[in-house]
């Protein structure tokens, strides 16, 4: 038998998720960014789930490849474009809409043969100084791609750093309307915070991906306050429990010391399965449906939870991680990270479901 530990995949909530983004987006169209592989919840599978999408955004051939040999007929909007000039031949051969945003690119696309005419994407960098053209070369982009003869379409794209921020969105967009004023064709630029919390950012295209999932781009917002629904559920089970003594400690580094006599469950999951090993002692933990928290360090395969309340916690008693009844936005903030990273972060070695 393999050890307790699981992940189950919500379909329905992905579907929720994603009506949620479309009735926020207006009318503008989404693309459902499924990029990680699906932020680990299975390309194939998400891709299924999110049938209503306009069209899927990834940035790996490989993914793009592999949601073609699924039957995806949908456009595919490769988020970093190509990387090699033989890239280019792959636009044609499967249809997909490459993101364009340096001279390098437009290059290859020129020097290739297109087979068959694609769409594209252009990204301006409006401040967030990562991909994208600036002031300087957004237009010598624009005319080569309109010059092109195999592109029948540049759609103007931007990407924000800090939609989920104090920052906010006001002074890139501004930046970003400027600089593509006179320059024609649909718009692209809110990510899921954009297009919770600036609704005004939504224009052609949204390109939702975290709140799909079921998660909150917001630290003081969350994702039940946004009505979204998890769609990654990861569970397991205590496999041993310990009785500590006052002055007894837990661990590796022996970092958690007992104050008083506590019953501690141990778990099925560690780090290899994703489990972030810098969850401090207290993250929160679901077991047997009821609330307590890790104590000690995360190791490789188990982490210790506090069931010193729960008498009825025993061998094989169901533990949730993350998902439903516990956000993994939590988990993720006592770990010092983003649930992004922990949904991404899930190990090949759990399995991985769908409910029924
Ligand atoms: C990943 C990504 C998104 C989706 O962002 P979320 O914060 O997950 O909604 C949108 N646009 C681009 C360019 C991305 O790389």
């Amino acid at each position: 038998m393999p050890r307790p530990i699981r992940a189950t995949i919500d379909a329905a909530a992905m579907a929720h998720n994603l009506a949620i983004a479309r009735r926020q987006a207006g009318g503008a169209k989404v693309w459902a960014v499924v990029k990680a592989n699906a932020y680990g919840h299975g390309l194939e599978r998400a891709a299924k789930a999110l049938a209503e999408a306009d069209g899927y955004a990834t940035l790996d051939f490989i993914e793009a490849l592999r949601l073609r040999n699924a039957g995806v007929t949908k456009p595919i909007l490769m988020l970093e474009g190509i990387f090699k000039p033989a890239d280019v031949a792959l636009l044609a051969r499967h249809s997909l809409t490459p993101v364009i945003h340096s001279l390098a690119q437009v290059e290859m696309l020129e020097k290739r043969v297109l087979e068959r005419p694609i769409d594209a994407y252009l990204k301006v960098n409006s401040g967030m100084n990562r991909l994208g053209f600036t002031v300087d070369s957004v237009r010598i982009a624009w005319n080569a791609l309109q010059a092109h003869p195999a592109i029948s379409s540049v759609t103007m794209m931007t990407h924000f750093a800090d939609a989920d921020g104090a920052s906010g969105v006001a002074g890139q967009l501004e930046w970003f309307n400027s600089m593509t004023a006179a320059l024609a064709g649909p718009r692209s630029l809110a990510n899921s915070a954009a297009l919770l919390r600036h609704p005004e950012t939504c224009a052609d295209w949204v390109r939702p991906g975290l709140m799909l999932y079921g998660c909150s781009p917001f630290a003081d917002l969350s994702a039940e306050e946004l009505g979204l629904r998890p769609a990654m559920t990861l569970a397991s089970e205590i496999i041993a429990v310990q009785n500590l003594e006052s002055g007894e400690r837990v661990g590796y580094g022996f970092s958690f010391e007992a104050t008083e006599p506590m019953r501690i469950g141990v778990i099925a999951c560690g780090y290899a399965d994703g489990y972030p090993r810098h969850a401090a002692s207290g993250t929160p933990v679901l077991v047997n449906g009821q609330r307590t928290c890790t104590v000690g360090r995360v190791s490789m395969d188990m982490i210790c939870a506090d069931i010193t309340h729960l008498p009825e916690a025993a061998i094989g008693t169901p533990v949730t991680l993350w998902g439903a009844g516990l956000s993994a936005d939590e988990v993720a903030a006592s770990a010092g990270t983003l649930s992004y990273e922990l949904l991404c972060a899930l190990a090949a070695r759990v399995p991985l479901s769908e409910t029924a």
